[in-house]
């Protein structure tokens, strides 16, 4: 009898060891982190690989400079803004170049990657603030637009020698969809990979909870004395993206001129909107769709969002003095918990 219970004993205690490792709520989490594209990374994941993927997460941002940065005189977009001549380019870019073509039509030119003379020329790119004459401006904007560009069999053709591509404001969201699609190859199947602020979490955090994202908008000194607005929102396989004008912007005359440029009037978008965020199945269009609501304005924005049920929004917005105003599609109240 003894000797039975013993037997059962052990093979119960050997049967859930072999079980035990196909928990995955047994592999703990870790965080790695860094930066990249002149700003930060961080990623938490369950660790059911049992490596620190730093040095692949590294190798995969480096490619991406290498095709997407404007500060690499080296990389692909680098040639292409100096090249008068076809440029023949990657897989990679030839897919963001699909997706940005996509999202320019969607917003009616509100996001435009010709951008790149104007962001120079206000300022916003490698050079110093600078104040372009109107003059200029019109002479720029003769070499801004997407239908000027043309990708035929992955060869792109300028019309101008002079027009220059800007990613910036999608490049961070392809980035956290590429690295996801990394770790989704690998089966991990709960992270949080943000890029710059740009982020996308999968599965849930290491309490088992969906992942709590702080979507915080610092509102510069100058017109709302330094007010914070915060809520904590939770969301599972999404992404989220904010794009604001409280961080890269200058102050002369009396005037604010930030980084988000209207491409129709080839000045920084003026308007009443203080920080678009969006969320949405995946952050490439999270990112683009975010930049182009800031050059829309408020009410454009609002009707751009609500003709898209996929996206979740929350706009923040001057009003007259120091006083804000905030706006919440009902998909994203529902994400709201703070
Ligand atoms: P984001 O922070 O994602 O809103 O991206 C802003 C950056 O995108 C700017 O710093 C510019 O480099 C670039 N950019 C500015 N205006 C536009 C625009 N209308 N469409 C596309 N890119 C833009
Ligand atoms: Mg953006």
């Amino acid at each position: 009898m003894k000797t039975s219970f013993l037997n059962l004993f052990f093979i119960l205690t050997a049967t859930l060891l072999r079980l035990m490792p196909a928990y995955s709520g047994e592999a703990e989490y870790i965080k790695i982190s860094g930066f990249t594209q002149g700003t930060t990374y961080h990623i938490t994941y369950q660790n059911t690989v049992h490596r620190s993927l730093q040095q692949e997460v590294e190798q995969r941002l480096q490619l991406i400079d290498q095709i997407f940065s404007t500060y690499n005189p080296q990389s692909l977009v680098s040639r292409i803004n100096n090249s008068a001549v076809p440029v023949t380019i990657v897989p990679m870019m030839e897919q963001l170049l699909k997706k940005c073509f996509e999202v320019n039509h969607e917003t009616q030119g509100a996001f435009d990657i010709t951008v790149g003379p104007l962001v120079e020329a206000w300022g916003f790119g490698k050079s110093q603030q600078t104040q372009p004459l109107a003059r200029q401006v019109d002479s720029l904007l003769k070499i801004v637009g997407m239908e000027k560009i043309h990708l035929k069999k992955r060869v792109l053709t300028k019309a101008d020698s002079r027009i220059k591509l800007d990613f910036n404001a999608i490049a961070q969201g392809y980035t956290v969809d590429f690295l996801s699609q990394y770790f989704d190859s690998l089966g991990i199947t709960n992270y949080l990979i943000e890029v710059g602020g740009e982020l996308y979490a999968k599965g849930v955090n290491a309490s088992g909870q969906p992942w709590r994202i702080g979507v915080e908008a610092p509102v510069d000194n100058n017109q709302l004395q330094g007010e914070q607005i915060q809520k904590i929102i939770v969301v599972t396989n999404k992404a989220v993206s904010t794009s604001g004008n409280y961080r890269r912007f200058y102050v002369r005359d009396g005037v604010k001129y930030a980084h988000t440029i209207n491409p129709h009037t080839g000045y920084p978008a003026r308007n009443t909107l203080l920080s678009v965020t969006i969320v949405a199945p995946n952050c490439t269009d999270a990112d683009a769709y975010a930049t182009a609501c800031m050059v829309m304005g408020l009410e454009k924005a609002i009707q751009f969002v609500k003709s898209k049920p996929q996206l979740a929004a929350y706009f923040i917005f001057g009003k007259l003095g120091n006083e804000y105003g905030e706006y919440t599609t009902d998909n994203f109240k529902k994400l709201i918990v703070e």
